[in-house]
């Protein structure tokens, strides 16, 4: 007996063994011992992970994944989570415990799995998977692409990204429409800003909203001083700031008195 894909869940099993194990293996094992899958299906990357000398946790939505899990992975026990990741407090499974992230992961959710994880940062060094190729390279890449945005920006602002590598829809079942990418993000030392972050999170947002204007005119409802929106800076699209350029951009805002 097998899972039966439901879509609304985003579910592509993923067929290709070797895939799966350099997935697992992107993981460095470095600074954690737990290591956190979200969305296991029916387990191909966790066999691998089982394997290793870390702790292995599992979260799944779907009772039918969870029901073969707890058949066919004796040795995962009472660590398969039966849960929606999105809606879970991470302290209430780990403590204090620094956890990594990983998985072939339910696309439809993409980008809040991003957003969850960077709100949850201190306690999370390492994350790792596959997205759709698009939403893997927006969160790699640097100013000057036209992919670059907001996941961009927010995530290097406390990780460091590496793309690791991109797989075609024929490996899974159902295929997906598109690509798919792996990248592994390894926390910053700092991975505090030296800036207000909720005004920092504003900012980017707010000028990603019209990414072919200029600071200039897209940043006109954080009522700025004339003075401070003469700065050269200001004349520039959002795509052309780098992460740090863009805290310095919040920390002139910081500053700036209207
Ligand atoms: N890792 C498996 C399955 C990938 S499909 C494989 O590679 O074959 C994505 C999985 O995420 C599905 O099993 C789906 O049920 C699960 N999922 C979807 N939304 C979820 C959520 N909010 N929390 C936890 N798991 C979720």
């Amino acid at each position: 007996m097998s899972v039966r894909a439901k879509k609304h869940l985003g579910q592509h099993f993923l067929k290709d063994e070797l895939i799966a194990q350099q997935i697992a293996d992107s993981l460095t094992e470095t600074g954690y011992k737990n290591v956190l899958e979200i969305g296991p299906g029916m387990g191909v990357l966790t066999k691998y992970l089982l394997k290793k000398p870390l702790i292995t946790h599992v979260i799944e939505i779907d009772t039918e994944s969870v029901e073969y899990l707890q058949a066919h992975y004796l040795n995962l026990a009472n660590r398969i989570i039966s849960e929606d990741f999105l809606k879970i407090d991470l302290t209430e499974f780990f403590g204090e415990e620094q956890v990594a992230i990983i998985g072939n992961f339910p696309y439809n959710i993409s980008t809040q799995i991003v957003f969850k994880t960077l709100e949850n940062r201190h306690q999370i060094p390492e994350f790792s998977g596959m997205f759709q190729k698009e939403v893997a390279q927006r969160i790699a890449e640097k100013e000057g692409s036209k992919v670059y945005g907001i996941l961009s920006v927010l995530t290097q602002a406390f990780y460091d990204v590496e793309y690791l590598f991109t797989v075609p829809p024929t490996v899974f079942n159902p295929p997906p429409k598109v690509d798919s990418g792996v990248i592994r993000l390894i926390r910053k030392e700092n991975y505090t800003l030296p800036v207000n972050e909720k005004l920092f999170f504003r900012v980017v947002k707010t000028a990603f909203q019209q990414r072919r204007k200029t600071l200039r005119n897209s940043l006109k409802t954080m009522n700025l001083s004339d003075n401070l929106r003469e700065d050269s800076i200001f004349g520039k699209r959002p795509e052309q700031l780098s992460v740090q350029e863009f805290i310095s951009l919040t920390s002139k805002i910081e500053k700036d008195a209207v």
